[in-house]
């Protein structure tokens, strides 16, 4: 059976304190609400890591960084290397979301790279994909998510890509309040899981987690959630609400 779960990613949102609030109140909501069953994660700046990871219950609750940088160390002024994400207690870390793609010009190789270090680092990546609003207009979406993972993530050897998280978030939902419908969810979701069946095989398919994510809400998740193809959400501005971030989880 594969795994349930439920992400936030607080992009560039919440000072430290605030963060460490948040933190402590989504922390106490799990413990006494949440279903054992749904893996929680909160995707926090690097700034904040190690103080939420001291924060919350991390046997119940992982810690994820939003990236790293493509390089192991060195003279990259700037950056944050896996292996100091790693050293946090963070135990994932987001690659790929469209944002990075789209403003820091991350490229199929750049992520290569980081997700090979971050792999190598012990951390679980949440792997993002999704296609911008003229590409679902022209009705391209499955090609152009296939090359998204065909140029990546698909290059791992099995074992590596088991220990992947995958997120679908089309562009046009993040942020804007369009959800994609429960039916364009689970019609993605199904092709994204047949192309990992195609390349690795209908078990490693059936156990790969494929989150949705785009204007995820306590009000659509349960919908969302029902289908057959859709194992959870990364969710944006509704995780930075505690208490609209447990009704997510427990849309399941
Ligand atoms: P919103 O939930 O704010 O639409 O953001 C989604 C997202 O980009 C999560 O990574």
């Amino acid at each position: 059976m594969r795994k349930k779960i439920v992400a936030g990613n607080w992009k560039c949102n919440t000072n430290l304190q605030e963060g460490v609030e948040l933190a402590k109140a989504v922390d106490t909501l799990v413990a006494k609400e949440a279903a054992d069953d749904v893996v929680v994660v909160l995707g926090v700046p690097f700034t904040h890591l190690t103080k939420v990871a001291e924060t919350v219950n991390t046997n119940r609750i992982g810690v994820s960084a939003q990236n790293c940088a493509a390089e192991a160390k060195g003279a990259f002024t700037g950056e944050v290397s896996a292996e100091m994400v790693k050293s946090t207690g963070a135990k994932y870390v987001i690659l790929g979301h469209s944002e990075r793609r789209e403003y820091y010009g991350e490229t199929s190789e750049i992520l290569n790279k980081k997700l090979a270090l971050a792999l190598e680092n012990g951390l679980t990546p949440i792997y993002c994909c999704g296609e911008p609003l003229e590409v679902r207009e022209a009705e391209a979406q499955n090609e152009f998510v296939k090359k998204q993972l065909t140029e990546t993530i698909f290059n791992l050897p099995v074992d590596e890509f088991k220990k992947l998280i995958l997120a679908y978030e089309p562009i046009w939902a993040i942020g804007t309040g369009k959800t994609a419908s429960s039916e364009q969810a689970q019609e993605i979701h199904a092709f994204i899981r047949s192309i990992i069946a195609e390349k690795f095989g209908n078990d490693v398919a059936e156990e790969t987690s494929i989150l949705y994510g785009g204007s995820c809400k306590p009000g659509n998740a349960k919908e969302l959630f029902a289908n057959k193809d859709v194992d959870g959400g990364l969710i944006g501005g509704a995780a930075l609400k505690a208490e609209d971030f447990l009704g997510i989880i427990k849309g399941f």
